[in-house]
C-alpha cells in the first residue's frame, strides 16, 4: 500500500500555506469588515511557521505524525490572534488520532482533517451557525463521515468535503455572528463572510489539491 511520508506531508501543509499566502488580502478584506483585518496575515504567518518547523523535523527525522503536535506549536507560537490556539488544538487532536504512524495510509488524510475540526471546535467551543470557522469545518466533517460510510474514496471524501466547507463559508454570509470579535456587531456582520470560514474552506481545499498531486505523482496507482 502506497503510504504519505513525512516529506509528502510537509508538502502538503505546503501546499495549504501557498493556498492561505495567495489569498491573504482576501481575507483581510474580509476581517476588515466585520473584524480587525489581522486575519490574512496572521493564517499565512501561522501556515509558514508550521511548514518551516515541520520541514526541519522531517528532515531531521521525524515521522509523519510527530510533524503533527510540532505543527500545533509552530502555529500557536506564530498566531497570537483568535485563530491561534484554535488552529494549535485541531493540529493537537489530529496528532493524538494518528500518533505514532511515521507514515500515513490516505485514509489517515481524513482522520487529520477529522482532527482538526474537532480540536477547533473542542477548543472554540463554537458550533454551526455561529459564524465561525466552524461554518466550513462542520459540513466538511459530515461530509467526510457520509463520504466514509458510504466507501468512497480518499479524493472523493476530501472533494466532498471541500465543497461542503465552501457551501458552508458562503452561509455564513446570512449568518449573525455570535462568537469572537464579530459578534460586537450584531445584526451588521449580516451580508459579510466570515474570514474564518472562508479560510478555513481554503485549508480544506488545500489538502484535496495536495492529495490530488500525490495521487498524480503516484501515476494513477491508488
Ligand atoms: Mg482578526
Amino acid at each position: 500500500m502506497t503510504r504519505i511520508t513525512a516529506e509528502q506531508l510537509v508538502e502538503i501543509l505546503r501546499t495549504v500555506a501557498r493556498r492561505i499566502d495567495e489569498a491573504r488580502e482576501h481575507l483581510a478584506d474580509l476581517d476588515g469588515a466585520i473584524g480587525d483585518a489581522d486575519h490574512g496575515r496572521t493564517m499565512s504567518e501561522g501556515f509558514a511557521a508550521v511548514v518551516r518547523d515541520a520541514q526541519d523535523a522531517a528532515h531531521a527525522g521525524a515521522g509523519a505524525a510527530d510533524l503533527l503536535p510540532i505543527a500545533a506549536r509552530s502555529f500557536l507560537d506564530a498566531v497570537g490572534a483568535t485563530a491561534g490556539p484554535l488552529y494549535a488544538s485541531g493540529f493537537q487532536e489530529a496528532g493524538r488520532r494518528l500518533a505514532g504512524r511515521a507514515e500515513l495510509s490516505d485514509g489517515d488524510l481524513l482522520t487529520l482533517v477529522a482532527g482538526l475540526g474537532d480540536g477547533i471546535a473542542r477548543r472554540g467551543k463554537a458550533v454551526p451557525g455561529d459564524k465561525t470557522m466552524m461554518d466550513a469545518f462542520g459540513p466538511a466533517l459530515r461530509a467526510i463521515a457520509a463520504a466514509e460510510a458510504s466507501d468512497a474514496d480518499v479524493g472523493a471524501a476530501l472533494g466532498l468535503a471541500a465543497r461542503a466547507a465552501a457551501e458552508g463559508r458562503d452561509a455564513t454570509r446570512t449568518m449573525v455572528a455570535s462568537k469572537g470579535r464579530a459578534a460586537r456587531l450584531g445584526t451588521r456582520s449580516l451580508g459579510h463572510v466570515d474570514p474564518g470560514a472562508a479560510s478555513a474552506a481554503i485549508v480544506i481545499d488545500a489538502l484535496r489539491e495536495a492529495f490530488e498531486a500525490i495521487r498524480a505523482a503516484r501515476g494513477g496507482r491508488g
